[in-house]
């Protein structure tokens, strides 16, 4: 295999290095703040404007039409910049390889364009209060009206939806599970959305509440009835290579690496490992591309969501307490479901087989404990603070301080004495 890239190549990475470097912002406020919701979409809208947004889309909806390598080119340095997480990523990488594949022109041109310049944010609209894992357990509805249907039901745990314009959700038509389900987009502005407290308080994550909603038809994707066909090629992009490309595991193991200069050999040998484990996604990942992606996508999953526990942890043991400081800490501590696994797992057919398997281990997604110690940390400072009512605050000033003084003990931590 030929793993060189082409002058071509070597240009563009060198102009996506030299604008990021230009204008990386320094730090925006968290993405689960009505504030950081602001400004992560104002960031996107500057990408657009230097056509950055969605490099590998047609010109046409504000992309440049980048090949699969330069995607990766892009993202390799995209996430080495420090660039922020991309608060439209719902929607840019689930929705509109959807909406390439069965959506209208029209719906293209409607939605596309907004949509990479972070002009509308997507949120996904799947999971029910009864329907996680197992999605064709749904029973939101779709009813048909003259010129368009009344939506029905409840969504819940829709990441972003708190301050997101618009939603994707599967809806029953008719029939039972896989059969008679309607792929529905909505604006959000008809919806009651109920936000939901992550452990430090920021809405992280919406509950959908729909009573006779009206859509129009054209905000049916495909054709009624079609949803379940569509969801998997959502799923795809989801279980895929979009979501978690290996430029944002590489630059993690860099940063990594860096802060084991100084730690203990153990540590130092961890590193390294997480370092060469995402060298090796890297690679598999070029040649997936150069090759065939189908099923290869799905076992790409697998190993990068154990690397990213193994990363998780390394970093949680080289930083001790100011790991509470870092994204990586504070997103195990603020995910809702502490011990199981994360989104997307259960929906994987890789990771289902794996589980299933006679004699094979546990799927293994689960926080460690370390994490589970120290959200129980969390949790004794904020039970303290609120009472036993579930606290909707954000830890600040002395609790905060209280919670970093935090002594690891015994594998685990606990929170610092009172003052
Ligand atoms: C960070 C995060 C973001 C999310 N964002 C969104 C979003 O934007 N939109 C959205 O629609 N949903 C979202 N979800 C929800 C998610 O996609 C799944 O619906 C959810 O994780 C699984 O459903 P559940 O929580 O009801 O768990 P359940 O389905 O009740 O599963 C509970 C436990 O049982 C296990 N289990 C279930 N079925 C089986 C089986 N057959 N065999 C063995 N074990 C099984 C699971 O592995 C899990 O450990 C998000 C979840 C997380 C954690």
């Amino acid at each position: 295999m030929d793993l060189d890239f082409t002058p071509a190549e070597q240009a563009f990475r060198a102009e996506v290095r030299d604008w990021l470097a230009a204008h990386v912002p320094s730090r925006l406020p968290s993405m689960d703040t009505r504030e950081g919701f602001e400004a992560h979409r104002a960031w996107e809208a500057r990408l657009a404007d230097a056509r950055l947004s969605v490099v590998s889309w047609p010109e046409e909806h504000g992309g440049r039409s980048a090949s699969p390598i330069e995607w990766l080119i892009f993202e390799e340095e995209y996430w080495a910049s420090g660039a922020p997480a991309r608060v439209s990523q719902n929607g840019i990488f689930l929705l509109a390889p959807t909406l390439f594949t069965f959506g209208t022109p029209s719906q293209q041109a409607a939605f596309l364009g907004r949509m990479a310049r972070a002009e509308d944010v997507w949120a996904q609209a799947w999971s029910e209060p009864e329907a996680g894992s197992d999605l064709a357990a749904l029973s939101s509805r779709a009813v048909k009206v003259e010129g368009g249907w009344l939506l029905h039901g409840r969504k819940t745990w829709s990441s972003r939806a708190a301050f997101a314009s618009h939603g994707f959700g599967l809806f029953r038509t008719s029939g039972s599970r896989h059969h008679g389900l309607t792929y529905v987009l909505f604006s959000l502005e008809d919806v009651a959305v109920r936000p939901i407290a992550q452990l430090d308080g920021t809405p992280g994550f919406a509950e959908l509440l729909f009573d006779g909603v009206f859509v129009p038809d054209a905000m049916v994707l495909g054709e009624p009835g079609q949803g379940w066909k569509i969801a998997m090629a959502t799923t795809s992009s989801e279980r895929g290579l979009t979501l978690r490309s290996p430029g944002r595991f590489l630059a993690t193991a860099e940063r990594l690496v860096a802060l084991a200069r100084t730690a203990d050999p153990a540590l130092q040998d961890r590193a390294a490992r997480c370092l060469v484990d995402a060298e090796a996604y890297r690679l598999h990942t070029f040649g997936a591309v150069k090759g065939e992606l189908g099923a290869t996508t799905s076992m790409g999953k697998v190993f990068w969501s154990e690397l990213d526990l193994r990363m998780h942890a390394l970093a949680m043991d080289l930083l001790g307490p100011c790991a509470a400081e870092t994204p990586v800490v504070r997103a195990a501590i603020c995910s809702r479901s502490l011990g199981r696994s994360t989104r997307g797992h259960e929906r994987d057919p890789a990771q289902h087989h794996r589980r299933t398997r006679p004699g094979a281990a546990p799927m293994n997604f689960s926080f460690t404990s370390e994490q589970l110690a120290f959200a129980a940390a969390v949790r004794e400072v904020l039970r303290d603070r609120c009472g036993p009512r579930r606290p909707r605050v954000v830890l600040e000033g002395a609790d905060r301080a209280r919670l970093l003084r935090g002594a690891r003990a015994g594998g685990g931590w606990r929170a610092g004495p009172h003052h």
